[in-house]
């Protein structure tokens, strides 16, 4: 397996801050977080995750640093690597909107600069030039596709100003 995205890597041996109930709080307050505090560790979330075996931590895992209020939740890959398959939120006994909890962390993860360089550049290819990546002529030959048309660029970067995107980088 290659080396997983993220500074955290496993419990294993890990020493944390004193546990900040404000965090936990400010996380209930998120979309989805309203339940938060019911999880019981069941595990049945990470027992249907698609990549249980991709991430340094699982989501039964990410939920319990949760109520411990630690922080350190924002530097694990599976934040990043969650596939947003909404898994773990149907099956929770609970009711936990899981999924859309991942959604608020990634934006207090972005806001704080702790982001996946792939992101990143995803993001800036999407604002110089109207795509996430740039498909090759010969992908497109095979397929006897016509050239990919003209983008309007200029709209996309409107968008993506309007939504203050790029604006974050410039705090990172
Ligand atoms: S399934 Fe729900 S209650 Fe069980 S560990 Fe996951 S979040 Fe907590
Ligand atoms: S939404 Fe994310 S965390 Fe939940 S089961 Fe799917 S991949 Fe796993």
């Amino acid at each position: 397996m290659t080396e997983s995205w993220g500074q955290f890597k496993s419990f294993d041996g890990k020493k944390f801050n004193a546990l900040d109930a404000d965090f936990t709080r400010e996380v209930s307050r998120l979309l989805g977080g309203k339940d938060l505090t019911t999880c019981f560790q069941c595990a049945k979330c990470s027992a249907g995750c698609p990549v249980s075996d991709k991430v340094n931590i699982q989501i039964h895992e990410v939920m319990r640093m949760l109520l411990f209020g630690l922080k350190e939740v924002l530097d694990t890959d599976m934040i990043w690597l969650c596939t947003t398959c909404y898994t773990c939120q149907e099956r929770c006994p609970q009711g936990i909107d899981i999924t859309d909890i991942l959604f608020g962390l990634k934006n207090m993860a972005f806001k704080k600069g702790i982001t996946p360089s792939g992101y990143t550049g995803a993001r800036q290819s999407l604002y110089d030039t109207g795509k996430l990546y740039e498909p090759t002529d010969w992908e497109r030959d095979d397929l006897e596709l016509d050239p990919v048309p003209e983008l309007n660029v200029a709209d996309t970067r409107k968008m993506l100003d309007k939504t203050k995107l790029m604006k974050l980088e410039e705090a990172e």
